[in-house]
């Protein structure tokens, strides 16, 4: 049952392996991203060149995309203030409430949408609840707190056991 897995459809070593032939392959038109540890590592205020060069990418091929975050207003807004497209702060990802929002926002149904993230149980079971392609990509940078630190452990554990289950994403 897709919407209570903690297992990511797909794993994938870092955002920029997501190219063209990933979003035709799967047939996804707008994707989510989470920020902390998924696009920078979560010292990082503003947007690094190769993420806004990715996102221009994106634009590039006509997909469309946001960002939601479980963290707060502060670190959320100063990362995103200048991107224009759609964001959310304290988003409580697993719950769908942002994540529904979002893809309204973008105009895009969940099925033909990714959610890319660094967390099994905030951004890939929000991900699966929404029924949408749930991306794990391996962590950027250090644990944000302690209690992240934790989960990975977790996190780690199940990866390992469902290794077999697991499909990774790899550019050609
Ligand atoms: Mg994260």
């Amino acid at each position: 049952m897709k919407g209570l897995s903690l297992l990511p459809d797909l794993l994938v070593a870092n955002v920029n392996e997501l190219d063209e032939k990933f979003y035709k392959e799967y047939g996804i038109k707008a994707v989510v991203f989470d920020i902390d540890n998924t696009l920078v590592a979560h010292t990082e205020p503003q947007p690094p060149q190769n993420v806004l060069s990715y996102f221009e990418f994106l634009k590039s091929i006509g997909i469309k995309y946001a960002i939601v975050s479980n963290n707060s207003k502060d670190r959320v807004e100063s990362f995103c203030k200048n991107l224009g497209v759609p964001y959310y702060y304290k988003a409580l990802k697993p719950r769908k409430k942002y994540l529904k929002k979002v893809l309204a926002d973008l105009d895009a149904d969940a099925k033909s949408a990714a959610l890319v993230g660094d967390q099994l149980f905030t951004d890939i079971l929000g991900g699966n609840r929404m029924k949408m392609l749930s991306v794990l990509v391996t962590a950027v940078g250090e644990d944000e707190t302690s209690f992240v630190s934790f989960k990975r452990k977790f996190e780690k554990r199940i990866l390992q056991k469902n290794m077999h289950k697991l499909k990774e994403y790899k550019p050609q």
